[in-house]
């Protein structure tokens, strides 16, 4: 199939490039990202292939389904594949209306993900940043780096599907007790976890990190009246989907001292700033600005996904998605409209 893959990097061609070899589609790859300005580029094209930071909303989903009567290239995409779990970008209703199918990559590397949130905890806790840049300059005090043990820590996991479970399993690996909440509890996770309300777990947690989708409900879930219930000093962590966090609220409650320790994957509005050099431009979002003044926030810019492995993987199952679409075979990871 001819697809259009948008936001690629050279991380995304090489790993595709080597994985097609045994598909044999013809990807052409477009640096920007896909938004209603570059939904031209798409024209031509069967199916286009998106990450995170793409804007799959009504008014783009129709430009890149209608076709342009009189112009030389039409735009008639039939296939959306994503190459990433989340599908927050897209509106599911009016592709399905334009009967553009929708497919993604449901689990690549969960490990990926929960490996890099405990890696944000032991290094908000250890303040490992800090002593990396102390030692190169001859300072070996100690002052400020003063961490505590995660044993008998209490760490609540709020969604524990794939990567949560995961994340829930390293961390009673350290010791820690683990509470978790999620709308449909995993059975897996009761030997290691108990599933209580997100009052208790906000509540009782000393850690907590956010592993559940970016849904309506979601949205905003940590707001100024969640922190309000939650431990002085808590620290939050985010490797999920930065709406799930209300920015504000948090940079408020950082100031007061509520929240301990933020570290975050994801934000908000990561979609003018992640994935792209700006070290030479001034950056005009002031909030996030005012989150990188804080000593004990931590900032990833969405690299939690970036191993090797899942990389290799993302690539397979997304050429075997277009492979199935394209064979009209019945597709396992087709995104429906929840029921
Ligand atoms: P998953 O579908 O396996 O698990 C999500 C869990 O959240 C499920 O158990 C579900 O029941 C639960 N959930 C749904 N609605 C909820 C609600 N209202 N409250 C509490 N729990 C709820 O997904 P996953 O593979 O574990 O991925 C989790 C999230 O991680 C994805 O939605 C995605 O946004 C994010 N992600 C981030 C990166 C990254 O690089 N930072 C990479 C992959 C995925």
């Amino acid at each position: 199939m001819k697809v259009a893959v948008f936001s690629a990097k050279s991380y995304d061609r090489q790993s595709l490039e080597s994985v097609n070899r045994d598909y044999g589609h013809e990807l052409v790859y477009f640096s920007p990202n896909l938004e209603i300005e570059t939904a031209k580029l798409a024209a031509g094209f069967t199916g286009i292939c998106v990450f995170v930071n793409d804007t799959l909303d009504a008014e783009t989903l129709r430009a890149i389904a209608s076709k342009i009567s009189g112009s030389k290239s039409e735009n008639d995409i039939k296939l959306i594949a994503l190459r990433c779990t989340g599908f927050n970008n897209v509106d599911l209703t009016v592709a399905k209306e334009l009967g553009i199918t929708v497919v993604r990559v449901p689990a690549y590397s969960p490990y990926a993900v929960a490996e890099h949130a405990v890696g944000l905890i032991l290094t908000l806790n250890r303040k490992f940043h800090r002593a990396y840049a102390r030692v190169r300059e001859g300072n070996f005090s100690l002052d400020g780096l003063l961490g505590f043990d995660l044993h008998d820590r209490t760490v609540g996991i709020i969604g524990t599907g794939r990567i949560g479970m995961i994340a829930a399993q390293i961390l009673h690996g350290f010791g820690c007790h683990i509470l978790a909440y999620d709308k449909f509890p995993n059975p897996a996770c009761e030997a290691i976890a108990s599933y209580v309300s997100l009052f208790e777990l906000f509540s009782k947690s000393d850690i907590i990190s956010l592993h559940c989708p970016l849904t309506p409900e979601t949205h905003h879930l940590i707001n100024s009246e969640a922190i309000a219930q939650m431990k002085h000093g808590v620290m939050l962590i985010n490797t999920s989907r930065g709406a799930l966090i209300d920015t504000k609220a948090v940079i408020k409650a950082l100031k007061s001292g509520k929240v301990g320790y933020l570290g975050l994957d994801v934000y908000e509005q990561e979609a003018d700033l992640f994935f792209e050099d700006l070290s030479n431009t001034v950056i005009q979002d002031d909030v996030f600005q005012r989150l990188l003044t804080f000593p004990n926030v931590i900032i990833t810019g969405h690299q939690a996904f970036f191993t090797e492995d899942a990389l290799r993987n993302i690539a397979q199952t997304t050429l075997q998605n277009i492979t199935d679409f394209e064979n009209g075979n019945p597709c396992p990871n087709t995104v429906n409209l929840p029921s």
